[in-house]
């Protein structure tokens, strides 16, 4: 399937109009490891695929996060936003180049355990950030 058929698909499971916008931004995300923020989307937009304003893609941006189709990220104190998969994750965000890996939630679920008993705090489970080096970057 190409990225355009994913992002149709997707938007109409979310019932959100698949206006050309929508899938235009929703299309260049997909399949990406690593968050874009508005201004990179619409550079990536504009030099490739159409003339799109930026407050468009902040638009698209806005109503395909608040449907769940991305998830938003702070880089470098911008937000940054990137399409994950549907089943729960949490995410492991790369320091050195930027990649979010998506982590299975039970992995981590003996060490949220742990950390309850130590501390008595509850982290929300349907969020977790860990930021750290990926393997990649560990490895070079
Ligand atoms: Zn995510
Ligand atoms: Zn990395």
């Amino acid at each position: 399937m190409t990225t355009f058929l994913v992002a149709d698909a997707q938007l109409r499971v979310v019932g959100l109009t698949p206006t050309a916008q929508r899938r235009a931004v929703l299309a260049l995300l997909v399949g990406r490891s690593r968050p874009l923020t508005a201004q990179q989307v619409h550079a990536e937009l504009t030099s490739t695929v159409r003339h799109i304003g930026l407050t468009t893609v902040y638009r698209a941006l806005h109503s395909l996060a608040d449907a769940g189709l991305l998830h938003t990220f702070d880089l470098d104190g911008q937000r940054a936003y990137r399409h994950c998969g549907t089943a729960p994750h949490q995410h492991l965000i790369c320091t050195g180049c930027e990649t979010v890996t998506e982590c299975p939630p039970e992995v981590v679920t003996s060490w949220l355990t742990e950390l309850h008993q130590h501390t008595g705090f509850t982290p929300h489970p349907d969020r977790l950030d860990l930021r750290g080096i990926c393997a990649t970057c560990a490895n070079t």
